[in-house]
């Protein structure tokens, strides 16, 4: 099969960009991206390596075990090979590796599994001759590592003598406390040197300290996790013996009995890991029986019968497929990148907006470039920088249009002042207007089930609806005479309708896209004025005045009723709404979180973010999208964002799901 010339050069700059990064990581000690992009590097070359195995070579950064060693230190042939581990990224990818290993030790064999911590450090080779230390090597290049034996002897934790008189080679992992961590990077600010990117780093950088006094300033510690040639019968004995000779084993190991509780225990350790001071980068999964491990044997260069687990990947790298403009429901154009579709923080990502023509610019993104994207926690998906040694000179600048199109008028644009965002001069414009049904129908608004915008698309183009009140007055008869609407979804369609006619103040107000009104600003315009005519008269200087509005608002706001055309759209609306009092709004509240701020953050389990907001604001308190000083609480439900860290950072209350509940019911 002849293998096309896209592939091979796209073979060539992977391998090129995972050497230098690889260097800046193991020579240097001093990455340039975070360890989760550089697995996205490997992972794609890894697949076009499957995909034509013809280009494999023992050079490739696939097939080698990591670093390599510094002249300044006495070189180490290990006595026994060093490995590295292929990847799992996934709980699939995981159910694979079981299968793959059942499938190898053939009949009906059950291998358990054990599960230790991947803590991320420097792994190190101990030699003990009849219980006492001899030597300490860095991995190095799996044959060749360097002696570090006078630095690891500063280590409080590795034993100069077992109580065992044996001897034995052990593999273990340095690292360095995230507390530690922060205290030398601030006094190598203050000495004006450059900082460490991460504790990982700051531990091989002192591994490789010349000096060992500063080595042991440093306190370092060790977990060792492995005897090299044992002739026990699992690995959880084998575990269980290096702890008894008197090394520092880390106590999280695990022994399960299938794939299974492997993969409850990584989700466990995915929401715990930084809770401990060591780093941990996922979990390694090893076959327990020794057996079954020697049976298994190993590939190129990892074992067969272990594999590491990564965590959820927050960081990863892709390409940008298209890049195309989106008009907003206010005529705010968004350049939007489309990318390759590609798994972070536990969900498949293919659009990051990329805010304005200024960030296209500032980021340098061009169509076909690969990027590296991230998406922490429950934040928006984002392109953090373009990856410019993987070009071609393919890639295509992104030219900002002078006009839109399909908006219905001349497609003109314009830059609205004093911001980085431009947006269409048509203010009837058809896009716009299709965004407003949109989000007239959806969650935050009117929340009409069954209405979402391909629905919406149809009633559109059909003519059925042009305006928000349209949508009241919808007939059956109408409906059912539309392709592929069938009977029961039209009587569920209007019901919802039906059910919609009756809202609230705030979800009213959301529902007419005013520009720069969002959830917040309504929250505060419907307590202030608690009906909309009342709102519809308000002057600019009342609305500043209201905590939270400032003036581009408050003008916006007042601008828009002023308009007659948004005047005509209001009171035909109201002839087919209701707007309830509701709590939030009425006058006698317990409001006992009146003046408090929350902020929310990750998955709650009893309730809907929605339902947990509109209970803090019903009892006065404020919600705000994030964390500042100003935050009185976060409530943090399932895997919590970074505004939980940013939170802990900045010393706010942390209030889990039951907490809230209980000042709820208080
Ligand atoms: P690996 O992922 O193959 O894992 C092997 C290592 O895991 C061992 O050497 C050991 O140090 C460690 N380990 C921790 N706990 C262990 C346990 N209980 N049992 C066995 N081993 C345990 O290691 P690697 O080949 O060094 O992989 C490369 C790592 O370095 C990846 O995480 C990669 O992201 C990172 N890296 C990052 C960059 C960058 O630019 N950011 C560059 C190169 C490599």
């Amino acid at each position: 099969m002849k293998i096309p010339e896209d592939t091979l050069k796209r073979i060539e700059k992977l391998r090129a960009i995972i050497e230098r990064h690889s260097h800046l990581y193991y020579v240097k000690d001093a990455p340039e991206i975070e360890d989760s992009a550089y697995d996205s590097l490997i992972e794609e070359l890894r697949l076009l390596e499957e995909e034509y195995p013809e280009l494999i070579s023992p050079e490739s950064p696939t097939q080698r075990v990591g670093g390599e060693s510094i002249k300044e230190f006495k070189k180490v042939t290990h006595q026994v090979a060093q490995w590295s581990f292929n990847d799992a990224f996934s709980p699939e990818d995981m159910q694979d590796f079981d299968k793959r290993v059942k499938k190898m030790l053939g009949g009906n064999i059950n291998p358990t599994y054990t599960c230790e911590l991947k803590i991320d450090g420097l792994k190190i080779v101990f030699e003990y001759e009849e219980g006492v230390f001899k030597r300490a090597a860095t991995r190095g290049d799996g044959v060749v590592g360097e002696d570090v034996t006078s630095n690891i002897k500063t280590i409080k934790s590795v034993p100069l003598k077992l109580l065992e008189s044996t001897s034995l080679i052990a593999e273990g992992e340095v690292w360095l406390g995230k507390k530690n961590f922060e205290k030398i990077n601030e006094e190598r600010k203050k000495a004006g040197e450059a900082l460490f990117a991460n504790p990982r780093n700051a531990a091989a950088g002192t591994i490789r300290q010349l000096d060992p006094k500063i080595v042991a300033e440093r306190k370092l510690d060790c977990f060792i996790y492995d005897l090299a040639n044992s002739s026990l019968i699992t690995q959880k004995e084998e575990l269980e013996y290096l702890e008894k000779l008197g090394f520092k084993v880390n106590k999280h190991f695990k022994l399960c009995q299938n794939i299974e509780e492997v993969i409850i225990f990584w989700k466990y350790w995915q929401d715990k890991k930084d809770k401990e001071d060591y780093l941990i980068d996922g979990v390694v999964v090893k076959v327990n029986e020794i057996k079954y491990q020697n049976s298994l044997g190993f590939t190129g260069k990892a074992p067969r019968f272990a594999i590491a687990f990564k965590f959820q990947a927050e960081q990863v790298t892709t390409v940008v497929e298209d890049i195309v403009l989106q008009v907003g429901r206010t005529g705010v154009l968004t350049p939007v990148a489309h990318l390759r579709p590609v798994l972070v923080a536990g969900s498949t990502v293919s659009r990051a907006t990329l805010h304005n023509q200024d960030e296209i610019e500032r980021l340098d993104v061009r169509i076909h470039d690969t990027v590296i994207l991230q998406k922490a926690g429950d934040v928006i998906p984002d392109i953090v920088s373009v990856l410019k040694d993987l070009r071609t000179g393919k890639e295509k600048k992104y030219v900002w249009p002078k006009l839109v199109s399909d908006c219905g008028g001349d497609g003109s644009i314009e830059r609205i002042p004093g911001q980085a965002a431009w947006k269409c001069k048509n203010k009837n414009s058809y896009l716009q207007k299709k965004r407003k049904l949109y989000h007239f129908a959806g969650k935050h608004a009117f929340d009409i089930d069954g209405l979402g915008p391909k629905i919406i698309d149809a009633l559109l183009e059909a003519e059925l609806i042009a305006t928000y009140d349209d949508i009241f007055t919808l007939k059956k008869g109408d409906l059912l005479a539309l392709p592929r609407f069938a009977e029961k979804s039209v009587d569920n369609l209007l019901a919802s309708i039906a059910k919609a006619r009756n809202t609230t103040l705030p979800r009213f107000i959301i529902s007419l896209s005013i520009p720069n009104v969002g959830e917040e600003t309504a929250i505060l315009l419907s307590n202030e004025f608690e009906s909309i005519e009342r709102l519809k008269e308000a002057k600019i200087e009342r609305l500043e005045k209201i905590e939270g509005i400032g003036p581009i608002v408050a003008e916006s706001i007042v601008e828009w009723f002023e308009d007659k055309e948004n005047q005509k759209l209001l009171s035909k609306l109201l002839k087919h709404v209701t707007i309830e009092q509701s709590e939030s709004s009425s006058q006698d509240l317990g409001k006992k979180l009146e003046g408090k701020t929350f902020v929310l953050t990750g998955t709650l389990e009893t309730m809907s973010r929605e339902e947990a907001k509109q209970k803090i604001r019903d009892l006065g308190g404020n919600i705000s999208s994030s964390v500042s000083k100003e935050t009185d609480f976060i409530v943090a439900g399932e895997n919590p964002g970074t505004k939980y860290e940013k939170a802990l950072e900045l010393g706010v209350q942390v209030l889990n799901e039951r907490e809230l509940e209980k000042i709820i019911r208080m």
